[in-house]
């Protein structure tokens, strides 16, 4: 298997094909195909590399079928560590996949404007003002809607309706003298996170401080590089993860906290990612040993904070990257159950994907779209008001589908409503 470290070629021949994670899976439960189900991928993946598959674009289209969402990791009981197989085929096939051009659009929108919180900050303004002008809907009265590319639209239909009321750039300064003398902690703010999200990171911060935590938020950190390692671009991913390592490590050891699942996961990930540089391995397993998801972090700490009523029916949603790729579920269900007058009502299937997947629902629409269908049908089925959800990317993807449904239904994250909770009276 040249190209492929010795852990890729191990994980490929660790599964038995018992099957038992193709329930588990949102493509073969939407297609109930083998070859769209995680032993079927494998199957694929390892036959390509071994050259006894042909890399056909059939099989290519299976693998890019697949969300990445390691529900499979979760179900197997041999340890087949599948999001590592899968980062590993995609990068090896990238280089000879051809790409038309709007795919190439949406590349360099995927890997050079997502990955900027600034420039994609105005690239949602352009959005916005293509949806609010009715500039979308007049092509469509036109007939030439097939002109822009499906993302596009769909990208547009995402976006948030109101511009985030907290967009002040975060000052590192002003923010660590918060809170003196007590604990502290770094925060990562992601790109999405702090572009579209700024106001969950300033929640993370309210609560940290009142739970007598200092924050440090360090102004060079960059992309945590999961949609490079995710699309295929593993020198990208590597590149990004040692210019985080060197920003935080100035800030001494500290927790590196994350309120967005998909940036935490992927920081989890440096020591695996890194393993193979001499000169980051160990302070990439390091840094990786600090990173805490929010409700992790605050979850392992007493709870000081005075929590005010409210009174709301909610349910909650896992985020992939938090419940399958580090393995957090307890946390966030046990802060929000801490909110006196909060109903948790438990959402069926809420372990699995809501199609978001990082830019899987800018890449395999119809499939995401029908996943998202099926949460919504979920979430109605609660009566919830309000669904809490730890990652960008679900809030996203979820709230655009309750949208279309016409449903009055809030989508927040955790901190959110922690931070609504503890704040003080007339805060
Ligand atoms: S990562 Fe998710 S979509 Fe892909 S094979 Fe595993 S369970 Fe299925
Ligand atoms: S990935 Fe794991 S659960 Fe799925 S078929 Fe292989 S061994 Fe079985």
């Amino acid at each position: 298997m040249s190209g492929h470290s010795d852990a890729v070629e191990r994980g490929f021949s660790s599964c038995v094909h018992c099957g038992l994670c193709l329930e588990h899976c949102p493509t073969y439960v939407t297609l109930g195909l083998e070859m769209d189900s995680p032993r079927g991928r494998i199957v694929i993946m390892k036959g390509v590399i071994e050259g006894r598959i042909d890399a056909t674009e059939s099989a290519d289209r299976h693998v890019d079928l697949c969300l990445g969402c390691r529900a499979c990791e979760t179900a197997c009981p041999s340890g087949v560590p599948y999001g590592e197989l899968l980062e590993s085929f995609r990068a090896s096939r990238r280089p000879a996949r051809r790409r038309r051009w709007t795919d190439r659009m949406l590349d360099y929108l995927i890997f050079h404007v997502f990955p900027d919180a600034r420039r994609l900050r105005r690239c949602i303004g352009l959005g916005r003002l293509v949806r609010d002008f009715g500039i979308e809907q007049a092509m469509h009265e036109i007939g030439w809607q097939r002109l822009l590319p499906a993302w596009l639209l769909k990208l547009t239909e995402m976006l948030p309706d109101e511009e985030d009321r907290d967009t002040e750039p975060l000052r590192p300064e002003h923010v660590a003298t918060l809170s003196r003398g007590g604990d502290a902690a770094s925060l990562f703010t992601g790109c999405i996170g702090e572009a579209v999200f700024a106001h969950v990171n300033r929640a993370t911060i309210r609560v940290l401080n009142r739970c007598g935590v200092s924050v440090h938020c360090p102004a060079a950190q960059v992309c945590c590089g999961a949609i490079h390692a995710h699309g295929g671009r593993i020198d990208d991913a590597r590149r990004l993860a040692r210019h985080n390592i060197d920003v935080f490590d100035a800030n001494g050891a500290t927790p590196i906290v994350c309120s967005v699942a998909g940036c935490g996961a992927m920081l989890k990930q440096y020591g695996q990612l890194l393993a193979g540089d001499p000169h980051y391995a160990e302070r990439a397993r390091r840094f990786a040993s600090r990173v805490r998801d929010v409700s992790e972090f605050i979850a392992t700490r007493p709870l000081t904070l005075r929590l005010r009523s409210i009174n709301a029916t909610v349910t909650y949603h896992d985020p992939c990257h938090l419940c399958h790729a580090q393995g957090i579920r307890a946390e966030p269900r046990a802060l929000l159950r801490a909110i006196p007058g909060l109903n948790l009502i438990e959402l069926p299937e809420s372990e699995m994907c809501c199609g978001a997947a990082g830019t899987y629902n800018l890449t395999e629409l119809a499939m995401a779209e029908r996943l998202a269908e099926r949460k919504v049908d979920y979430i109605r089925g609660t009566g919830a008001t309000v669904v809490a959800t730890g990652n960008a990317g679900c809030q996203l993807q979820i709230a655009a589908a309750l949208r279309r449904r016409g449903l009055a239904v809030q989508v927040v994250h955790p901190v959110e409503l922690l931070d609504r909770a503890s704040a003080p009276p007339g805060g």
